[in-house]
């Protein structure tokens, strides 16, 4: 997505298109690791030496509330963010602090895991572990 793409997809969600979201929901777009609020402020100051750690928890509420943003609290010690906001699971491998995505089958199996007459708004399945790029032999 470009900036003007960018700048359509916050204000057809009703929020006010400023230079911060964009640069957060563009980061988040682009990092699907699920980086803290942190390290998307140490990534972002480089480029942007105007914003600050409150600049960035500010963005992420918007977003989150735009429903563009959601968090991951899979980390006991800290809060990840994910530009993908449609059913999923994560992966959070212990070695790198890594986050990864899987999907679903199928949409059927979500429903399945749903207790039968519950409303679910969100569906997310957590598996923690070792991934591949750290376990070798
Ligand atoms: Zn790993
Ligand atoms: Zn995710």
């Amino acid at each position: 997505m470009n900036d003007s793409e960018l700048i359509s997809v916050l204000s057809r969600r009703g929020i006010r298109p400023t230079q911060q979201r964009i640069a957060v929901y563009k980061y988040l777009l682009t990092h699907p690791e699920h980086p803290s609020a942190d390290t998307i402020y140490r990534a972002l100051v480089e480029e942007y030496p105007v914003f600050s750690r409150t600049t960035i928890y500010n963005s992420l509420g918007a977003l989150i509330e735009a429903g563009l943003v959601r968090q991951v609290n899979i980390c006991a010690d800290e809060q990840r963010f994910d530009a993908t906001v449609t059913d999923h699971g994560h992966f959070f491998c212990k070695e790198c602090g890594k986050v990864y995505d899987f999907g679903f089958d199928s949409p059927a199996m979500v429903s399945r895991l749903c207790p039968r007459g519950f409303i679910k708004e969100q569906g997310d399945v957590f598996f923690t572990g070792i991934c591949k790029h750290c376990y070798s032999f």
